[in-house]
């Protein structure tokens, strides 16, 4: 059976005095986050409000980002990372080794003494 059964979309604004449905009164529009983990978040926005670039993920509270395929990085904050690598990321590569070196030249001279 077809014809007569359309579904009709419904006239925003036709009623008697004007009145757009309810919660179509603000236009809004949603807009889609990532997080690191990819989990999706959908905000809704009036269209007039900026958009943040980044949206605190409500379920692991990573920053989200609006592009799927390059989410933004986790904050480093890794617990088990060991002090060495603290240590190498906040020096160059050299001081690291430097200070390995250091450490390890220690270690010699206790083991020789
Ligand atoms: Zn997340």
């Amino acid at each position: 059976m077809a014809g007569g059964n359309a579904i009709r979309g419904t006239r925003v604004g036709a009623g008697p005095m004007g009145e757009a449905e309810r919660g179509e009164a603000a236009p809004r529009r949603r807009v889609a986050f990532w997080c690191a983990q990819a989990h999706e978040t959908r905000v809704s926005f009036a269209s007039e409000a900026d958009v943040p670039e980044l949206w605190d993920c409500p379920r692991c509270g990573l920053p989200a980002g609006q592009d799927q395929a390059a989410p933004p990085p986790a904050p480093r904050t890794e617990p088990y990372k060991t002090h060495l690598a603290y240590v190498r990321e906040r020096r160059t590569d050299a001081d690291g080794d430097a200070l390995l070196e250091e450490a390890l030249a220690k270690l010699r001279a206790r083991r020789g003494a």
